[in-house]
């Protein structure tokens, strides 16, 4: 039986063989890895994990349950719980002091909802400061809506600025939709599975602050069009002529805009 689920938590357990397999999967797991798990609850995602990989390392906020998740698993060699919340921790420094799990390759995890901008945040670190190292892969269970924006083409409905942010930093994959009802209890939402891998777009922002402040200006009313959103920025014309000589249409809104035109546009401008 799983214990009682703590709302406060954002604790929705998954019981869905076939959602946890798809996760698995597209961790494309190497006896080498190095996995970082947040939020292992009750380890349904943990067990499966733990003797495909090197060595894994849970964070998990709740003490009650880090508890029964030791108890439920044994001693095992190959797994390190931390207990603490996943956004306030420096696991890089943490890590020093225990030499059997060196830096994480890998970050799989079925994550709280609640905090998932925060964590996309640690996890790839922004646009005017990359995470370093990057990791290699990150399979993320997380809300469908998130998940539509991060792997947004330009022009969609679901395409905005956290696509724009996420897509400069790493390459978004949908791997799969999850039913609410493969959770216990079943949350409001539904969710899917997305797989990051973090790789600056190619080339970079010359001047990523600068881009930066072009985001937020151009996404900031979001049905304008771009050069009435950034006329604070760029003289109107000017802004006409450089979307002209870059094939952009002169009336496209920011949502428009592909990263590498972002990009592009940022370089020109700056
Ligand atoms: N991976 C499990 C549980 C997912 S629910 C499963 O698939 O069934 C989300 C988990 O994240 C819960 O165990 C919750 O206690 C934990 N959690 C919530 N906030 C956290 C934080 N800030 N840091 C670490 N873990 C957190």
């Amino acid at each position: 039986m799983n214990p009682k689920a703590n709302k406060q938590f954002a604790q929705h357990w998954l019981h869905s063989e076939q959602a946890l397999s798809e996760i698995v999967t597209a961790a494309n797991l190497q006896q080498s890895d190095r996995l970082l798990e947040i939020g292992p609850g009750t380890g349904a995602l943990t067990r499966q994990l733990l003797p495909q990989v090197q060595s894994l390392v849970a964070v998990e906020i709740d003490r009650k349950l880090c508890k029964l998740l030791v108890k439920k698993l044994g001693k095992v060699d190959n797994f390190l719980l931390l207990q603490g919340d996943f956004l306030s921790l420096d696991l890089d420094k943490l890590l020093v002091s225990f030499p059997n799990f060196q830096q994480p390759n890998k970050v799989v995890a079925n994550i709280p909802y609640n905090i998932t901008g925060p964590i996309l945040a640690k996890l790839l670190g922004t646009i005017t400061q990359p995470r370093v190292p990057a990791f290699d892969l990150i399979v993320l269970l997380l809300q469908k809506e998130v998940a539509q924006r991060l792997c947004a083409q330009p022009g969609s409905r679901t395409f905005g600025a956290l696509s724009v942010r996420v897509q400069y930093l790493a390459e978004c994959e949908y791997i799969c939709d999850v039913p609410a009802k493969a959770f216990s209890p079943v949350p409001k939402v539904d969710s899917a599975v997305v797989r990051l891998r973090p790789q600056v777009v190619q080339p970079p922002a010359n001047e990523p602050k600068y881009l930066e402040t072009l985001l937020k200006l151009g996404f900031a009313s979001k049905r304008k069009m771009l050069r009435n959103n950034l006329k604070s920025l760029v003289e109107r014309d000017r802004l006409t002529q450089l979307l002209e000589q870059l094939d952009i249409d002169p009336l496209a809104r920011a949502e428009d805009l592909s990263v590498a035109q972002w990009v592009t546009l940022s370089n020109q401008l700056q």
